[in-house]
């Protein structure tokens, strides 16, 4: 059986076709009202999906929440008080600079203009260094390259030269400096190629709708643009409830709306999302060691569910948010490259001190161990669900070869993962075959997500149930009327095996189990 991983395959960006196109075609994501052709970065998640992001999340919150005895949840309304968002920096601050081509029309953001042209520049530094390895063999060594070669020293300089301007206008926001950046560098639109732009403007990020019935006397509010605030405003509440000591951390999954300028590349950036954040408090001055063990923590997290080390890297930031004494992303390499996945952020007392600020309500934590009142210090874990999503669903498409010439995509789901756990079918529709696989059926749906199908060949079900990523498929037959047996198969092997009927769930169970 010859596969063809992801990796492999020749052309990413036909393979991200593929996966959009198998995500639909399955029943995982599809755009939203779509009657209507659609909204732009506005997706559902059809059967198939809303198992797969059910069993995410729940992934994450046994891994933040059961497996830490020190960590709760919370489920904060969506609208909160528009205070919320002035203390939190989100009313002056949480803006993109955006940018007009005046050919094209199409809206960019003007940081990410200038981040793909530093992304090419970085791409022609990996490919000397590349051509290098080839010729020198063993006796590469890569520091002294890329420190010593004229053509790599010239490219990392400029890479230098512009974030040295790019940075400091973009913390002064300072809009003329980052369009002649872009006049400078003559960057162009990737559509109309020309380098007709308007100015560089602001664009807050954040939805606003009026909450009250009658307009005069309605309020302005905010559809949130992450949850993390929610916890905040919480932080006595559940410290004074659950009588925590610190450190302990509030962990949240739900939706989070951003206008974002440029929403695309499927679910990747959307305008409404779901995130899964955790807020951990800690003495200050212990936010480091926290940081790093998070930071371990949320790898681990990853790996644990079998795609390997190479398709993850840190990324520290080497610009931080003012509030920020530390911060990285884990990036995933998605079928369109590296790409942030989620968040990991020590956020100082930022947070907490803006909103005793704001409220003049006291949220302090009083150490019984120091003897003293402090604001704790926080540092997060900020993942969004959706490109966890796409981040499983990139992993598991794999097309296959098989031995007797066919094909056969299968999705290669973590079983935990899978929307189904096993699928049930009669060999035939009749001689009483049905009735007996709806009995099996009957036995297993209490512990696993089930499907029944008697329609078509079996090997069209088989294919049917590699395709969603169904690690069993159990087939009753005529032996199974007389001896209680049946032929279960294994989604990645396609082994078949006979087992008695009450052997199914311990072997589809031990399948199942994820160590955290
Ligand atoms: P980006 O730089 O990609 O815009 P961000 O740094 O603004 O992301 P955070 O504010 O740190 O993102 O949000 C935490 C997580 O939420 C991100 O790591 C990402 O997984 C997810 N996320 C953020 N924006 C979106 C979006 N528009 N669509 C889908 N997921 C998102």
């Amino acid at each position: 059986m010859g596969g063809t991983k992801r990796g492999a395959m020749a052309n990413k960006e036909d393979l991200f076709k593929k996966i959009v196109a198998h995500a639909k075609e399955y029943g995982f994501v599809f755009q939203s009202s779509e009657i209507y052709d659609g909204l732009a970065a506005a997706y559902d998640y059809g059967q198939n999906g809303v198992e797969l992001k059910n069993n995410i999340r729940q992934y994450w919150w046994k891994a933040m929440v059961q497996m830490h005895e020190n960590i709760v949840g919370v489920d904060a309304a969506i609208f909160m008080h528009p205070a919320t968002w002035k203390a939190s920096g989100h009313v002056d601050a949480f803006n993109d600079p955006m940018i007009d081509n005046k050919d094209s029309k199409k809206r960019y953001r003007a940081d990410v203009l200038v981040e793909d042209h530093m992304a090419k520049i970085e791409g022609k530094i990996a490919k000397e260094v590349t051509k290098a390895k080839k010729r020198f063999g063993d006796a590469f060594d890569e520091k002294q390259f890329v420190e010593t070669n004229p053509r790599v020293v010239a490219n990392t300089r400029k890479i230098e030269e512009i974030k040295n301007r790019l940075y400091p206008a973009m913390d002064n926001e300072d809009m003329a400096a980052i369009k002649s950046l872009i006049e400078d560098l003559a960057i162009a639109c990737p559509v109309s190629g020309s380098r007709n732009w308007t100015d560089v403007r602001q664009f807050n990020l954040m939805f606003s709708t009026s909450i009250g019935s009658l307009s005069e006397g309605a309020t302005e509010i905010y559809l949130r643009p992450e949850t993390a605030q929610g916890i905040f405003v919480n932080f006595l509440n559940i410290q004074k409830t659950g009588r925590m000591k610190i450190p302990f951390g509030i962990a949240q999954t739900g939706k989070a709306f951003r206008n974002e300028i440029v929403a695309r590349q499927f679910i990747f950036r959307m305008r409404e999302f779901e995130q899964m954040e955790m807020q951990f408090f800690v003495r200050p001055g212990e936010e480091m060691k926290w940081y790093e063990y998070w930071k371990e923590q949320r790898m681990n997290w990853q790996l644990a569910m079998g795609i390997p080390a190479e398709s993850y890297r840190f990324h520290d930031h080497d610009k931080l948010a003012h509030y920020a004494n530390a911060a990285t992303d884990i990036e995933f390499d998605f079928p369109m490259g590296f790409k942030e996945l989620e968040g990991i952020h020590s956020r100082t007392d930022f947070d907490l001190k803006a909103h005793e600020e704001h409220s003049g309500k006291k949220l302090r934590y009083h150490d019984p161990e120091m003897n003293q009142s402090y604001i704790p210090y926080v540092v997060e874990t900020s993942i969004g669900l959706d490109r966890q999503f796409l981040a499983v669903l990139s992993f598991a498409y794999t097309e296959e070869k098989l031995e007797d010439g066919s094909e056969r995509v299968v999705m290669k789901l973590p079983p935990f993962l899978a929307p189904y756990k096993v699928a049930v079918f009669p060999l035939i529709k009749k001689d009483g075959l049905p009735e007996k696989a709806s009995e099996v059926m009957g036995k297993l749906k209490n512990d696993f997500m089930c499907f029944y199908e008697e329609k078509d060949t079996i090997g069209k079900r088989y294919r049917r149930h590699d395709a969603i990523g169904t690690p069993y498929c159990i087939t009753v037959d005529h032996q199974t009327l007389e001896d209680d047996t049946v032929t279960i198969r294994e989604r990645d092997s396609m082994k078949q095996d006979r087992v008695s009927i009450d052997e199914i769930s311990a072997i589809v169970g031990e399948r199942l189990s994820v160590k955290l």
